[in-house]
Formats: structure tokens, sequence, C-alpha cells
């Protein structure tokens, strides 16, 4: 089978991890099957539009790295792709269907429509349009709704391939609008017309439309069509795993999390797994990976619970991955100096789960790589023990020798083997300890009570400007 999917946003605000993950789905699906892949805008809802939403799309598949064959801005063999554009074709289908007597201007006005309501009511029965279609179908210029003649059927029943067997009685469908009017048609017309157009085969979208395929299904019997494929993904749930996620709980604009500091690879992996899991242990896929493991068995029916943690974790993974060079550019970073920053990046590299996390650890505790200290007297001296006055100094003294003797550029395992000795040795002398060295050590190089440990320290700063700052707190201490 020659697998075509498509995405078809409608521009109503930006995007966020649901339309990113259907979109996602879809594109896998194609990729996997060697199929196609359809970017289609959806914008026959004026009131609805958002100005800017559209670029706005086009960025964050852009940066996630999702990529159409068809589509806006693209171009291919059903363009235009702005449902706007298409206004023609909906009229030809539309008329079509009144031809063949599947549809009929709606002929009431507002009060008219009042007053058939007001009967409904009061006869204690719900309103149907299918109750009250005209006996002659006028002409149809235009200025009135086109409604569909829905037929009725007993029972509908389908297969969606994620959720099964699937069905709804004839209430499902009453007669609706194809084309409003304003001339433009409505979505559950426009979408089915373009569907056809475009050879779709395999449609995935959210749960709110299962309601609607019922009507989907009439149109397409009505259009002599068969109906492609339905996928229904799984509501996307807060942490909590009961109400839907809400803006609050990561529903946001997903280029937020291009600025929070998340890389695009990550997002495709957590968000694929948001719903469709592939029945191994492995939990980190890049996108290739997911285009093979992908398949629709697995799309699970129940509610999928947004889980930051988890994020951030395959976010962290990612990172990891990237060379050092890769890891600086990619995540925006900069330092006074790049050669100080390469060695950096390990330790941001254990301790970053986002690059925006990196870049305030350089912005703060890193800081001091670049910058000496002002350092505190009683930060100093606050693990000396009272029993040993100027314990502190004399063990800072005895470091200024060995460290002396290291070369400039040396790594922190080479410091360690030459300073830990010292540290073992005040250990021995007495009330103190190794802590009551190395934390002053570490202070005196880092101005910080949390730091790295002073070898890495050292081994980033170089000989000398740690001589120089292991200086400067001797000099204080002296004071
Ligand atoms: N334009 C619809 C929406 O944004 C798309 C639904 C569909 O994929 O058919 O919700």
């Amino acid at each position: 089978m020659n697998v075509v999917t498509r995405f078809a946003p409608s521009p109503t605000g930006f995007m966020h991890v649901g339309g990113v993950r259907t979109a996602l789905y879809a594109w896998l699906f194609a990729r996997k099957h060697g199929g196609r892949f359809i970017l289609r805008i959806e914008d026959t809802d004026k009131e609805r539009e958002v100005a800017g939403s559209i670029p706005h799309i086009i960025e964050s598949l852009h940066w996630l790295g999702i990529t159409w064959d068809e589509g806006i801005d693209k171009g291919g063999p059903h363009a235009p792709y702005l449902q706007s554009e298409r206004l023609d074709l909906y009229h030809t289908y539309a008329k079509n269907l009144l031809a063949a007597g599947h549809a009929y201007p709606d002929p009431y006005t507002e009060s008219e429509l009042e007053a058939l309501r007001e009967k409904a009511a009061a006869e204690k029965r719900p309103f149907l349009f299918r109750d009250f279609r005209p006996a002659v179908t006028e002409p149809w210029d235009g200025t009135k709704p086109l409604r569909f003649k829905a037929p009725r059927i007993a029972r509908y029943a389908w297969t969606d391939l994620a959720r099964g067997h699937l069905g709804a009685g004839e209430e499902a469908i009453d007669d609706f609008i194809l084309i409003k009017s304003d001339g433009y048609p409505t979505y559950n017309f426009a979408h089915i017309v373009d569907d056809i157009e475009m050879g779709v085969t395999h449609v995935m979208r959210g749960e709110e439309f299962i309601s609607s395929t019922p009507k989907f299904l009439s149109l397409y019997e009505a259009l002599g069509k068969t109906p492609p494929a339905f996928v229904t993904m799984p509501v996307i749930l807060g942490p909590d795993g009961k109400k839907k996620l809400s803006k609050r709980d990561g529903a946001k604009d997903i280029l937020d999390y291009r600025a929070d500091g998340y890389l695009p690879e990550a997002m495709l992996n957590y968000l694929a797994l948001l719903g469709w899991n592939p029945g191994t242990d492995q939990e980190f896929f890049s996108p290739e990976e997911l285009m093979h493991a992908f398949d629709l068995d697995r799309i699970q029916v129940s509610g999928a619970s947004f889980d930051e943690i988890k994020l951030r974790s395959i976010n962290q993974h990612w990172m990891r991955q990237l060379s050092t060079v890769d890891f600086i550019s990619r995540g925006n970073l900069s330092a006074p100096e790049t050669g100080k920053l390469e060695k950096i990046v390990p330790l941001l590299k254990e301790r970053a789960q986002t690059f925006s996390e990196a870049r305030e650890m350089l912005a703060g505790e890193f800081s001091c790589f670049f910058t000496a200290p002002s350092l505190e007297h009683p930060k100093l001296v606050v693990k000396e023990p009272s029993s040993r006055p100027g314990m502190t100094l004399s063990a800072l003294e005895g470091l200024l020798e060995p460290l002396t003797s290291l070369p400039e550029d040396v790594s922190a395992e080479v410091v360690k083997n030459t300073l830990m000795p010292l540290a073992d040795a005040e250990e021995a002398k007495g009330k103190g300890g190794r802590g009551a060295v190395l934390w002053p050590l570490r202070y005196a190089l880092s101005g910080q009570e949390r730091s790295p440990d002073p070898f890495t320290l050292i081994s980033i700063l170089g000989r000398d400007e740690s001589l120089s700052r292991i200086r400067k707190a001797i000099g204080i201490l002296g004071e």
C-alpha cells in the first residue's frame, strides 16, 4: 500500500505537545512505509484564526526535523494546501452532492429556526434538521448554508486502527452544514474533500473527532469513496494521570521547549513514547530508530500522562550524546574563554538536564572559572576545628609547593594524586580531617559553598590561576 498521511492543523494559535505528537505519528508512519506526508492548513474558520500561526507551525516542525513531502510553503501535486485557497474545489463537490440529492440549501431564517426549536422543545423531543427538511429543494445561490442530507442509518460501525471496533447509533448524525453562508466549507466537509483529493490513506487525530466519525462515513458514502483508515491518538493527561494536560503542566508552546533548552531529538523521543510503546525496554530512540520501530498496533488506548521528569532525563541523554563542540553550539553556550568552556562541558553533561540549566550554571556556579571570586574570611575557616587554630592557613600553605611542581595543564586525577596525601596527612595530625583542607581549598578556588571538587577545579583553572587564588586566600587568612 502506498501510505499517505497528513498533518492538518487549524491556524488557531501555537503548536503544543498534542499537536506535535499527532504530526509525529503521521510522519513516522509515512516514513516507515516509504509513503508521503502532507502538511495542509485548515483555515476555514476565519473567526478562530490567530495571526502568525502558520509560520509558527512551520517553524515548530522545522525545529523538530519533521519534514513534509508536499504542503503549504512547499507546493506539490495537490497545491494549494491552504484550504481558503481551495474554495472552488469544495463548491464543485458541494454542487455534485446537491445534484445527486445528497444536499439542500437550508431554507430557514433565524426566526423560523427559533420557532421550530421551540416547537420541538414543547413536544419534548430533540430538534433535528432532518425532521424539517424542505419539501422541495430550492436552487442554491450560495447565500444560504448548504446542508448534507444525512442518511438514516440505524447503526454505524467502523474500525479504528488504534481503538479497535467503534460504533454509534443513528442519533449520532443530523443534517450538518457542508458550506456556510459565508461561502466557506465546514471542517467536516473540507477535510474529507481534501483527504480524498490528496489520496490520504491514514488519518491520525485526537479523540474529539470520534463522535463525528459517523458524519464522515456518511459523506464518504454519499461521495462514493472509500474512507481512509482512522487512527485515534490517546488523550494526553497531566502528571496526575487524571485531568487533561493543562498549560501549566506542559501544554505550552512547543517552541518554549526550544527556548528552555530541550533538544528536538529528545522531544521527538519523548513524544513518540507518550502514547506508544516499542514493546521492548528500549527507552532512547533516534528519529531514524523511531521510523523503523513505530507501528500503529502499539498505540495505547488509555490516556498518556505527561511526565516532565522523564522528558528531562531523555533530554539529558541526548545532550550527553553530543560532542563537546556540538554541545556548545547547539546549546548556544558562550563563555569568555572557549578552551575553558570545552573543559567545563563534561561537568555540564553530568549536571544539566536542559541547555537553559547549562546556561544558568555557566552564569552562576561556573562563573568562577572565568572570574576570580571574592573570598570571605569566615567561610575559609568554617571547617577549622577550634582545637587547631591556624590549621587552614598552614594547610593551604602546604599545598603551594606540590602544586607548583605540576604542569600548567593538568588532569584532575594527577592533581588528586598529588594533593590528597596532604589532606590525608592533615587528617592523621588530628581533628579536622581531609575536609578541613579540601573545603578551604575548594572555597579558595571557587568562592562558592557548592562547586565541583577542588581537583576538577584546578584542572580547569590551570595551575597558575589556582596558585594565585590559593595565595589570595592565604593573604586573607594572614590578615
Ligand atoms: N484542523 C483540525 C484540527 O486542527 C484537524 C483535524 C484532522 O486532522 O482531521 O483539529
